[in-house]
């Protein structure tokens, strides 16, 4: 990947407050408690302009054989460096009881994944910021989008809702928004 001015492969400590992006997706049930707790214990660490989209029901990932996922992203305004908030979400992952298995998209109760950190690039082992394949997946733009309509990612240059444009039909979710008012309350 090539190297972009102002941007940076390392993580950074001191930052400056910028937005975070995250997605949240559950597939075993209760999905909704496993999606409102981890909202819930977010926002208690990092309540700084706290956001949450809508809540989606997705079809799986790349015709998976396994039950429909509930989707959103939250956001918020930090300094953090992104190795801080890769604990800080595993460990809230490991208190609602993830079960880490050898599978690759394997079910779970809860999997909160690190979008973007404003216009940081973060390219070390255990973290690639913005995520990999947040331009191939549209459980992660659509939600994006309740977030930022105008966001542009980092690394591509182009606008999500550009990339949400460009995601083939077969790897689509089909994302269709839930009506709950619950995920949202912190919205207020
Ligand atoms: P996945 O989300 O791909 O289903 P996991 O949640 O088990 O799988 O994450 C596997 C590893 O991915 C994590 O331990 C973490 O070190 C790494 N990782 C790399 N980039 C990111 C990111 N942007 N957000 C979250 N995890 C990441
Ligand atoms: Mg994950």
């Amino acid at each position: 990947m090539p190297k972009t001015k102002g941007t940076s492969q390392k993580d950074k400590r001191d930052s400056g407050l910028r937005t975070v992006y995250l997605a949240l997706g559950s597939n075993i049930p209760p999905r909704k408690y496993y999606m409102l707790e981890s909202i819930k214990a977010l926002h208690k660490w990092n309540p700084d302009r706290f956001r949450v989209s809508k809540c989606y029901v997705t079809r799986p990932y790349m015709g998976l054989d396994q039950a429909a996922y509930f989707n959103c992203c939250v956001s918020f305004q930090t300094g953090v460096s992104g190795i801080e908030l890769l604990h800080t979400i595993k460990q809230i992952e490991d208190n609602l009881g993830r079960k880490r298995e050898a599978v690759k998209w394997g079910v779970r109760s809860i999997d909160i994944d690190i979008l973007f950190m404003g216009s940081d690039i973060i390219d070390i082992p255990d973290l690639t910021v913005p995520h990999y394949d947040v331009s191939n997946r549209d459980f992660f733009l659509m939600p994006m989008l309740d977030l930022d309509k105008t966001f542009v990612n980092p690394r591509t240059k182009m606008l999500l809702s550009e990339e949400i444009e460009k995601i083939p039909q077969n790897s689509r979710t089909y994302p269709k928004a839930i009506r709950t008012t619950k995920l949202c309350e912190l919205n207020n």
